[in-house]
């Protein structure tokens, strides 16, 4: 069968009322993107669906690319038909004869279209007799049928569609406003990033690095992951932030106890004053609750006081066993667990307390003057571009 469409349904999307052209839009632009590589393709939007016209393409690779877009909830093939009675019942014989391994099906009729002379049931009964009369050993199932033929009757056309297959669910990528992740190159950190893209969020990441303490091969790790990450979505930033002279005087002039909550809060005073900076409205962190000192309530709540940021942190209430499944599924767990060390991890007193006590840190951090170094840490902040793949091959076509 040649197929020359494939359906995209929007799922969550159309309950968006009067922001559901924003959200199309964004997707449509975002599905344009991904498949930069098939130039042939076009993408159609309608106000309730979008439609990618191959003109040529095999479909199996759109689809596998279309499979990571947030936003489709599913797809299918398509053949688009017009809406007459003769020449949809040609091509549904069509797609039941070509199917393999079928014994029963069913057709389901949508008529959007008022204007077709005839009604969504009759149409169902008219079409699956004629189904019936030109093929063998087959039979209608209307409960579990092997082939269900959906058809569409539309103003612009009819499209038939049989197997629907699951898209990446959520909203578009850019849809939901831009976050600034705290990416370290742990395991929870890119799990975290990659379900706020999900919710919608744009990405730009911030990365704190302390050299000599932590390597290239950690900065490394970092960047690999940003790269998964821009596979979901557009190009990702990572800042790059030069920590490690006020990391060391952290160290050297906090009591240890207390010198992992002041480091975590200078990281946070950092991101808040760089993502100000850039106009971004909120930070994102993979803490999650219980796992380690920094991420019990009170930890939080004292690192949490110097931001009126909002600081969403979507993997709180996970199990370590369902973060490490996500993180395996989406291919980032064989580069989180490189050994490479972070800077969180260099300085690490032996004992941090993991009941700090607000008014304590405050008061250690009361003789510790700071500011002029975040202002100046902030401005010395590097930033790499990870461009998606798409963009990247594109760039090497153009200068080829
Ligand atoms: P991860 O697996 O993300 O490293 P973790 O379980 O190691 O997290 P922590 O070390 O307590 O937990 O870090 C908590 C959060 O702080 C991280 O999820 C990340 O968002 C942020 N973070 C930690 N280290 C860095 C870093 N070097 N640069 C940027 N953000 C960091
Ligand atoms: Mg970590």
């Amino acid at each position: 069968m040649q197929y020359e469409h494939i359906l995209i349904r929007y799922g969550e999307l159309t309950l968006k009322g009067r922001n559901r052209k924003l959200f199309t839009t964004q997707l449509a632009e975002n599905v344009r993107q991904a498949l930069i590589k098939f130039p042939a393709v076009k993408v159609q939007k309608n106000h309730d669906r979008m439609y990618i016209v191959l003109n040529g393409e095999n479909p199996e690779p759109i689809l596998e690319r279309c499979s990571t877009i947030f936003g489709i909830q599913s797809m299918s093939l398509a053949i688009k038909v017009a809406n007459e009675e003769e020449a949809i019942k040609e091509q549904a014989l069509k797609l039941l004869l070509d199917s393999k391994n079928i014994r029963t099906f069913k057709v389901s009729t949508k008529r959007s279209n008022k204007d077709f002379p005839i009604g969504s049931q009759e149409f169902n009964h008219i079409l699956g007799g004629y189904l019936l009369n030109n093929s063998e050993n087959i039979t209608v199932d209307v409960h579990y049928p092997d082939l269900e033929i959906s058809v569409d009757i539309r103003t612009e056309a009819t499209y038939l569609t049989s197997k629907k297959i699951r898209g990446a669910a959520g909203l578009p990528v850019g849809s939901s406003g831009k976050a600034l992740l705290l990416l370290s190159g742990g395991i929870d950190s890119p799990v975290a990033g990659y379900l706020a893209m999900k919710r919608g969020m744009q990405l730009e990441a911030i990365h704190f690095h302390s050299p000599p303490y932590t390597s290239d091969r950690a900065m490394e790790k970092v960047l690999d992951l940003a790269e998964k990450l821009s596979f979901y979505g557009h190009s990702v930033k990572v800042h790059i932030v030069p920590f490690t002279a006020l990391q060391q005087k952290v160290h050297r002039e906090i009591p240890h106890g207390y010198s992992m909550t002041v480091m975590r809060r200078m990281m946070m005073r950092i991101s808040e004053a760089f993502a100000r900076k850039k106009g971004i409205l909120s930070l994102i962190t993979g803490e999650s609750l219980g796992q380690v000192a920094s991420q019990t309530m009170e930890s939080m709540y004292a690192i949490n006081a110097v931001t009126s940021y909002p600081v969403i942190r979507p993997l709180i209430t996970m199990d370590k066993t369902e973060i490490i499944s996500i993180s395996e599924e989406i291919n980032m767990y064989d580069i989180s667990i490189r050994p490479y060390e972070d800077c969180c991890t260099v300085f690490v007193p032996n004992a941090p307390k993991t009941k700090p006590r607000l008014e304590k840190v405050e008061q250690f951090e009361a003789s510790l003057i700071f500011e002029p170094d975040i202002e100046e840490i902030v401005e010395a902040i590097e930033t790499v571009e990870i461009k998606t793949r798409e963009s990247q091959e594109q760039e090497l076509d153009d200068l080829l």
